[in-house]
């Protein structure tokens, strides 16, 4: 029984969750506040992944044209299928590392921007709040076995891709973008503590210029509607400024 049809694209807005009590890491990074005596300002501050010196922080400088490029000889299927392990593996070595911070109190919801929760269709094709945790354990589940279905990911020789193979491998972008999303926008102060944003944002940025490149990503998925922007959305455009992806 694959969860491939348990996802569904719906947004919902839903009450905020409470705030996370503050972290213990979170005193050591520089303020977004608004110093004492301004006037606050009415948005909220703007988060550390936008900020300097995290938003340029990488460990490949440039832009990520070259890196995404096919290879001469290589088929496209594969590189896409060998480059999606790859995203997969590494995302799921930081969850590993971020799990004990992502827990049902701290994460009721699988939020990824202000007023944005993702929310998962059940097997009774309703659209249900889970608790982040929940949410990308069976995000990472279902993909794990998609890359073991050697009929979804063949791995021996002279073994077609199915027709599906396409679709397939977009739903698993949408889904593995909501878990950057989720991550990004709630427990980067934890990614910091780790000293892991070069390498995180590196991952990330790689994810988005391939997606790009093979047309795995839809633009909406990554900004969210307009009322409901995605966390992200917003990082997408400053690495856009930056030159880091392309325009
Ligand atoms: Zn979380």
């Amino acid at each position: 029984m694959s969860f491939f049809n348990s996802f569904g694209r719906s947004m919902t807005r839903a009450p905020r969750p409470p705030k996370r009590s503050t972290t213990p890491t979170s005193s050591s990074f520089p303020s977004t506040e608004s110093l004492p005596g301004t006037p606050t300002m009415p948005a909220a501050p703007k988060p550390l992944y936008l900020c300097s010196p995290f938003v340029e922080a990488a460990l490949v400088k440039g832009n990520f044209k070259h890196i995404v490029m096919l290879p001469k000889y290589a088929d496209v299927m594969e590189w896409v299928a060998a480059n999606i392990f790859d995203f997969y593996q590494n995302l799921n070595l930081f969850y590993g590392a971020l799990s004990e911070c992502c827990t049902q109190q701290s994460c009721p919801t699988m939020s990824a921007g202000p007023s944005l929760n993702y929310t998962w269709i059940n097997q009774d094709r309703k659209s249900v709040q889970l608790p982040a945790p929940t949410y990308i354990d069976y995000v990472m589940t279902w993909v794990q076995d998609l890359l073991d279905d050697d009929n979804v990911f063949p791995t021996k020789s002279g073994r077609e891709f199915p027709q599906t193979f396409p679709s397939t491998v977009k739903h698993v972008y949408r889904q593995l973008l909501r878990v950057f999303a989720h991550l990004y926008y709630v427990h980067y102060p934890q990614i910091l503590h780790l000293r892991s944003e070069p390498h995180f944002n590196s991952l990330f940025a790689h994810f988005l210029a391939f997606g790009k490149e093979y047309e795995l990503l839809d633009i909406k998925d990554v900004k969210g509607q307009p009322n409901s922007p995605v966390g992200i959305g917003a990082l997408w455009d400053r690495w856009k400024e930056m030159g880091i992806l392309e325009a």
